[in-house]
């Protein structure tokens, strides 16, 4: 027996490629939805077979004029309409942003239902530091577009996250190279499906080995690990830059300007400028 959803708006993540992994929950909100929102009704049909899935589908995409997502707005005080994209969550390189802020703004209920999305699937197979990553979508296909988003991203110290398709991958990775320099990567490749493969290595030599294949078929994450941090000034170092800071400045001062110029922690500095100035 299924139960009556609250009205509302229901974002829906379902799986990125292997059926498997749609949730009980996700399966239940599908089920008990009065309308399903999908990119492609073909895509979804399927998937909503497989579940039993009965509501009306309707199209809908961030390209919806305003009228139309006024329209779909209006049916939330009554009704749940549940919002899946093709595949994994919605809004995330896909479609539903502009409609969540609409029901929001006009007073209506936002559920989510979470699960699966390409890019924590990546970030977990890639063996690439989790804690700060920064997910960039996929870059702007021109070249000069491509190169000025990478460059804007070259100083983050975070792990990368990125949307790519095999025809691209090749020029994007020499890209890189240039522009990020060497530094660990992944390229995350059809993951859940039968043909799932983590590719790692450094960008030089994935750049490599893509350039001398040809394009990679199937969905494709590309994950690059941070800079490296800069080198830590050694004592000598330390004591040389202090030593010049603390014939213009108070210890306090001169370990702040050199522990910034050097990249090396203020207490270590401070400690080191007591012991110069003494
Ligand atoms: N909303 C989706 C999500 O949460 O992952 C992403 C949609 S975006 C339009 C599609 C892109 O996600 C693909 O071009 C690919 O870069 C990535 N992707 C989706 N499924 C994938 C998979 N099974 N393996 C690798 N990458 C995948």
């Amino acid at each position: 027996m299924v139960e009556r959803l609250a009205p509302g708006l229901h974002i829906v993540a379902t799986p990125i490629g292997n059926l498997g992994d749609l949730g009980a929950r996700a399966a239940d909100t599908l089920r008990s939805a009065d309308r399903i929102l999908v990119e492609d009704t073909r895509v979804s049909g399927k998937l909503l077979a497989h579940i039993d899935a009965k509501a009306p589908m309707s199209r809908y995409d961030d390209h919806s004029s305003d009228d139309e997502r006024q329209r779909i707005v209006a049916l939330l005080g009554d009704q749940a309409v549940a919002l899946i994209s093709d595949a994994g969550t919605p809004l995330i390189s896909d479609p539903g942003y502009k409609l969540v802020r609409a029901a929001r703004a006009a007073g209506h209920a936002v559920h989510t239902v979470p699960g699966p999305s390409a890019l924590i699937a990546a970030l977990t197979l890639a063996g690439l530091p989790t804690d700060r990553f920064l997910f960039g979508g996929f870059l702007p296909p021109k070249p000069k577009a491509k190169g000025d988003a990478l460059a804007d991203l070259a100083e983050l110290r975070a792990t990368l996250v990125l949307y790519e398709s095999g025809p691209r991958l090749a020029d994007t990775l020499a890209l890189m190279v240039e522009l990020l320099g060497t530094r660990e990567a992944a390229v995350a490749r059809e993951i859940t499906k039968l043909h799932e493969e983590c590719v790692i290595g450094t960008l030089d030599e994935l750049a490599q080995r893509y350039a001398n294949s040809p394009p990679p078929k199937g969905e494709i994450v590309i994950v690059v690990g941070p800079p490296a941090a800069a080198e830590s000034a050694n004592d000598a170092e330390l004591d040389t830059a202090l030593d010049e800071a603390l014939s213009r400045l108070s210890p306090s001062r001169a370990a702040a300007e050199v522990a910034e110029r050097l990249n090396v922690p203020r207490k270590r500095a401070y400690a080191r400028a007591l012991e110069r100035s003494k």
